[in-house]
């Protein structure tokens, strides 16, 4: 009885979590019957602006339905194996009885197993998901909703039921993207028809119309607002989490971390192949638990010889910006 409630209880939370989804689906469908049956065929009049109008109107729908589709169906990007401990070990975890220990027991593990990380808790220590007993890798997060730690972490969104992260980031920007340039174009070419409503109270007050009107401004103005956010933090090479608190190096919290300049942080997220950029397909430089780091300039300086220290300007040099293979100087 009681584990039947549970699968009840279990369906339904799962059935509520796509709720988000299928507003979005139902309002997007909706949206292209009323420009395309309702204002395109009784409202526009010249053939040519039914045909310039309608061919941008639709392909920017497309766009959108295939961002909005892949950053749903994207399997989630969880650590590699190796970052994982095995059955035997976690006992030996368990017996930790102080932070100081534990740091020890998964130095000793991230040793043997050869995991490499750069980045640490606020105490300094490894981080480590005590869920899904991992090491977290660089910018890895567990996320409470999926229940697993997931790679460059940025966060779960309702509105496509799926984290975003590493696997998908790309295609979220572009469903962003996509999303307001088609309610830009939605309600540009029906404000004409709008202004005649308010104007002269329209004989034939086309109110889906205006409806589709006022929703492609509510929604386009929301993403509007995501998207330069994101782009800021594309610009940046952070996560949302990253934004609020920055990734700790050993020499501290340093928001500059992953900063490789702002065309190499786009080139991280949308790849080497420009013919690549527009479409929602994964093309994201790298792995997804190894990126390159800003090196300090105290680094630096442990690197050089002192002549070349005079010729050192800025505060920030970054590693090989075009690697896709894992930093290994840690
Ligand atoms: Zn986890
Ligand atoms: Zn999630």
């Amino acid at each position: 009885m009681a584990s039947t409630l549970t699968r009840i209880v279990r369906a339904g939370a799962w059935s509520l979590k796509w709720v988000p989804v299928i507003i979005v689906i139902a309002l997007s469908i909706w949206a292209i019957y009323v420009y395309n049956v309702i204002f395109l065929v009784d409202i526009v009049d010249s053939w040519v602006f039914k045909v310039f109008f309608g061919v941008i109107f639709n392909v920017l729908a497309v766009l959108f339905a295939f961002s909005y589709f892949m950053t749903i169906s994207c399997k989630i990007a969880s650590p590699p194996e190796e970052y994982m401990f095995a059955d035997e070990l976690v006992p030996e975890l368990r017996a930790a009885t102080t932070i100081e220990e534990l740091n020890n027991t998964l130095k000793n593990f991230a040793t043997e197993a050869g995991v490499r990380v750069k980045t640490y808790d606020h105490h300094g220590n490894i981080r480590f998901c005590k869920h899904c007993q991992i090491i977290k890798p660089d910018r890895a997060c567990h996320c409470s909703l999926c229940n697993r730690c997931v790679l460059k972490y940025d966060h779960h969104c309702v509105w496509v039921n799926n984290c975003v992260h590493y696997a998908n980031y790309k295609a979220f920007i572009l469903f962003l993207l996509y999303g307001v340039l088609w309610c830009l174009w939605g309600s540009a070419t029906s404000l004409p028809t709008i202004i005649d409503v308010l104007r002269y109270a329209a004989h034939r007050a086309p109110i889906q119309v205006v409806a589709m009107f006022f929703a492609a401004g509510v929604f386009g103005v929301s993403m509007a607002i995501l998207l330069f956010f994101h782009i800021y933090l594309i610009a940046k090479n952070l996560t949302t989490i990253e934004s609020a608190r920055p990734p700790i190096l050993e020499t501290g919290p340093n928001s500059k971390a992953f900063n490789l300049g702002c065309a190499q942080n786009f080139v991280q997220v949308f790849g080497t192949n420009p013919w690549l950029w527009p479409f929602p397909v994964f093309s994201s430089l790298g792995n997804g638990h190894h990126f390159p780091k800003t090196r300090t300039l105290q680094e630096r300086y442990a690197l050089l010889p002192c002549d070349d220290i005079q010729g050192c300007s800025s505060s920030d040099e970054t590693d090989d910006l075009t690697s896709t293979e894992p930093y290994l100087n840690v």
